[in-house]
């Protein structure tokens, strides 16, 4: 009979799930290694520090973070609670001093006598205690290799190279062509561009200001299939043209020609609402990212859903590893959450660890684990994350892009009210079962 719970990591996820299990009268175990040995980025000791911005981003319920941050407020998220009692301004962020942020975490949880926290280093997962690991995309070295025993080599990632994802509704669809290079079913939507457009595209692309890595992310070690675009185009002007802006097997319909050079652009839902640019990982800053990217035919107004990243970040392939409710496919009583799942992001990090914490004590108590539909925007992470097609899985934040099933007629603002309803009425749902039990 078990009768407590392991969490690893004091971050942002393993805090949430503390505070989820123990405010429901369970005991639980935290270990954190920081106190004995740090992370190259975090700088105190104290539970969920915010180890870069201190913004938690928009308020705004129009926006997917606003609206991740209502559905967090409604099942008492201690991160949510933390941000708001350190608040510093009302503006539509949520901007938080870092200090009161981690130090009210940090005192709520050490209140708890249900909580014990060790700062220790765990090398190892227990394998038959019900765990969540919490460790973040700075898990350590160790515990790294365990997992790896744990999930299968392959699926656990040291860096995330993810492109750019753009909103189809920002699209000009009569510059765009609808073909696939490997079947006539046409499932890409390619701009084609022409030598000028293509020889000033690269040389923009050449300009452009990237962003910084930091010392520990110096010996990433890309391979030649994901190479930053920015990289590429230094190989020489016709690198990207033969590589991912290759036209080969594309017929432009307008000019009934293979364009000179192509960017391709995948859908990421069935509804084609949204799309990743094909191979454009970049460093690029985000502000270049708009610029240069926009140079590109049918894109001239696109807006960006996520922007394209290349960093540090250990993460599981988590559509092999998870189900839904966040457990293992394998082991039910061991649980991901937190950025390692494949989100991306403070808050998406968080709603992992409340999930887990909320699950983790259902099974202890005997009932069924549970989560939201994916019509929320908590389920719409949990749905990237355990059905995406495993050949393109990179982390994930919080984007409107995620949701499906959005009648074809609506657009913008009316587009944003349908989400945000529906959103609500779904969320009643899940708010039920876990009160209810
Ligand atoms: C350099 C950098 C900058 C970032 N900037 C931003 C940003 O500006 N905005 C944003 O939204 N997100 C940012 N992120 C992502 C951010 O890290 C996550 O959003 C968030 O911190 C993830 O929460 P987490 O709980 O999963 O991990 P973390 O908050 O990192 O918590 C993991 C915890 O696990 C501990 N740990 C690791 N291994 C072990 C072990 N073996 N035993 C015990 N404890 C262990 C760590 O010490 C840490 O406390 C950044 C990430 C990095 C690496």
């Amino acid at each position: 009979m078990r009768d407590r719970i392991i969490v690893i990591g004091g971050g942002l996820a393993g805090s949430e799930a503390v505070y989820q299990i123990a405010k429901r009268g369970i005991d639980v175990i935290l270990y954190e290694m920081r106190g004995i040995k740090s992370t190259p980025v975090h700088k105190t000791n104290k539970l969920a520090e915010l180890v870069c911005s201190n913004s938690l981003k928009s308020t705004d319920i129009y926006n997917a973070n606003g609206l991740l941050k209502e559905e967090l407020k409604k099942l008492d998220s201690l991160i949510l609670k933390a941000g708001e009692f350190s608040r510093i301004d009302n503006s539509i962020s949520l901007i938080v001093d870092r200090e009161l942020f981690s130090d009210y975490v940090t005192n709520t949880i050490s209140k708890f006598e249900n909580v014990k926290i060790i700062r220790e280093e765990i090398k190892e997962i227990p394998r038959d205690e019900i765990v969540i690991v919490a460790t973040g995309p700075l898990t350590s070295e160790s515990l790294s290799e365990d997992i790896k025993k744990l999930v299968k080599e392959e699926y656990l990632s040291f860096f995330d190279a993810v492109a750019p994802i753009v909103d189809g509704e920002s699209l000009n669809y009569e510059k765009l062509f609808w073909a696939d290079r490997f079947s006539d079913e046409g499932n890409y939507l390619n701009a084609p561009l022409t030598k000028e457009e293509y020889e000033l595209f690269v040389n923009e692309l050449l300009k452009a200001e990237k962003v910084e890595l930091h010392e520990f992310e110096k010996d990433i070690k890309f391979f030649e299939g994901c190479l930053p675009i920015e990289e590429m185009a230094r190989r020489g002007i016709d690198t990207l043209r033969y590589g991912p802006m290759n036209g080969k097997g594309l017929i432009n319909p307008k000019t009934g020609k293979r364009p000179y050079a192509v960017v391709q652009l995948r859908p990421e839902n069935r509804d084609k609402t949204a799309f990743s640019m094909v191979g454009f990982q970049t460093q690029m800053k985000w502000s270049e990212q708009k610029r240069v990217f926009r140079l590109i035919p049918g894109l001239e107004n696109a807006e960006f859903l996520r922007y394209g990243v290349i960093h540090r970040n250990t993460f599981i392939k988590s559509p092999k590893i998870l189900r839904e409710t966040l457990q293992m496919k394998n082991y039910e009583n061991i649980f991901f959450a937190g950025q390692i799942v494949g989100v991306e992001g403070y808050l998406p990090s968080t709603a992992m660890g409340l999930i887990a914490g909320i699950n983790a004590y259902r099974l202890i108590k005997g009932l069924k684990p549970i989560f939201p539909s994916k019509y929320t925007m908590t389920g719409a992470l949990l749905y990237y994350i355990t059905h995406q097609d495993i050949k393109y899985f990179q982390p994930m934040n919080a984007n409107f892009g995620l949701f499906e099933d959005i009648p074809k007629h609506l657009k913008s603002k009316a587009k944003k009210e349908y989400i945000v309803q529906r959103a609500r009425r779904e969320f009643s749902k899940f708010l039920e079962e876990v009160w209810n039990m």
